[in-house]
């Protein structure tokens, strides 16, 4: 039996994870299962799986779900040491399926444990690839990439010699807007951006597709994962979705990964690595499909895109106070603090103000150092809004 835990298990990618999991039940043992807010959820699941611990991160949330669990043999646990704890603990395979920069330290720690890493916290590689890639040789731990554009790369290159790669092609579907006049943007609700047409996905992520800081991240993540040059990735707008990324050769080769937007496929290829199993995702009908489809994606249209090779250009933990300001504009979105464009200027305001602190962004790569540089983005994107609100 392998012993695997989820973080991130109430998530969509968490549950698409013990959907797999639960087809298989007889081969797994369940460590850990985490979640924050949605108790009833985690302590469904965590019962159901018969898991060792279920950790909440919130802990003012512990004693709800001590009585959710009650009697159910399960430990409960809850706040960021818990997390840590729960990430120690030896397992074959752990999901790293947190959203946002929380997701970090979980998966460092599994990582320090030897555990394989499923990564499907693209926040990791964004803020701390360096720290990430180094961790997994210093215990010869895998990283198997989650999100669908690095597993279909990943996938790409099995076999191959990356000194043969000439660039590398992810694909956005261009998400809510791809269609909208560009002076409408601007009146954009998060509800509206939170309406993806392929995908379903959690609601950060969803709008993350919308304003392309998705794809912003997959760029800098591919950078990371794959150590490939930024000017051998491009992004193209593939409004079908299903073909996730190419990877082109010098011999002008270009081999795509195609297949349908459904994530149980990335987590399937990662949780059965190296070996190849039946998923249950649908086999997909190219006569019905008829064709495919793409478009230039356009740095007017989403900045995020040009703030991205910015960032990747600059280097150091550049990329952690690009994640973090993009959280904090993110969440101030979804509050209606500030509008769909004004995300990408809080996040070009910020990466201006603190990349100015040279000692700061040149630490070096510990997890204190991208803490640091995560908390002063933070700090300085909201005093941004908070000055545009002001005036
Ligand atoms: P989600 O919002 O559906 O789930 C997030 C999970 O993280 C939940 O279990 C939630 O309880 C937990 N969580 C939230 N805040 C937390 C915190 N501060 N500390 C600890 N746990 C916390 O998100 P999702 O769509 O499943 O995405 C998860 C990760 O996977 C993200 O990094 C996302 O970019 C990436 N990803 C998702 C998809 C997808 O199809 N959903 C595809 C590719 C990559
Ligand atoms: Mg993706």
């Amino acid at each position: 039996m392998r012993r695997i835990s989820v973080f991130g298990a109430t998530g969509s990618i968490g549950q698409n994870t013990l959907d797999l999991v639960r087809r298989d039940r007889e081969a797994y043992r369940v460590v850990a299962l985490t979640g924050a807010g949605n108790i009833e959820r985690l302590a469904r699941d965590a019962i159901e799986f018969d898991a060792e611990v279920a950790v909440t991160a919130d802990p003012e949330r512990l004693a709800d779900l001590r009585d959710a669990l009650a009697g159910s043999g399960v430990e409960a646990a809850a706040g960021e040491s818990a997390l840590i704890e729960a990430a120690q603990r030896p397992a074959d395979w752990v999901m790293s399926a947190i959203v946002g920069a929380a997701g970090l330290a979980p998966g460092l720690h599994a990582l320090e444990q030897g555990a394989s890493l499923a990564l499907a916290n693209k926040e990791s590689m964004v803020c701390a690839g360096p720290l990430m890639m180094e961790t997994a040789r210093a215990t010869s731990a895998k990283i198997l990439p989650v999100d669908s554009e690095h597993s279909a790369v990943f996938q790409a290159l099995i076999g191959e010699d990356l000194a043969a790669v000439e660039r590398v092609i992810i694909t956005a579907s261009g998400g809510a807007f791809r269609d909208w006049p560009l002076e409408q943007l601007a009146q954009a609700t998060p509800e509206q951006a939170a309406t993806h047409p392929n995908w379903a996905m959690g609601q950060r992520i969803t709008i993350d597709s919308a304003s392309m800081f998705n794809k912003a991240l997959e760029l800098i993540e591919t950078k990371e994962f794959f150590g490939i040059e930024p000017g051998m990735i491009e992004v193209v707008v593939h409004p079908e979705s299903m073909i996730h990324a190419l990877v082109g050769f010098r011999d002008g080769a270009l081999m795509a990964h195609v297949g349908p937007a459904d994530m149980r496929h990335a987590i399937g290829f990662a949780l059965h690595h190296p070996a190849r199993q039946a998923l249950p995702v649908e086999r997909l009908d190219l006569v019905k499909l008829g064709q495919f489809t793409f478009r230039e994606a356009s740095e007017t249209r989403w900045p995020a895109l040009r703030l991205a090779r910015e960032v990747m250009q600059a280097g150091g933990l550049t990329g952690a106070v690009f994640n973090a300001a993009k959280e904090r504009a993110l969440d101030a979105f979804i509050d209606r603090r500030i509008g769909f464009n004004d995300m990408a200027r809080v996040v070009e305001e910020t990466l201006t103000c603190v990349s100015a602190q040279d000692s700061l962004i040149h630490a070096g790569f510990t997890l204190d150092n991208v803490r640091s540089a995560d908390h002063l983005a933070r700090i300085t994107a909201d005093e941004i809004m908070g000055m545009q609100a002001a005036s």
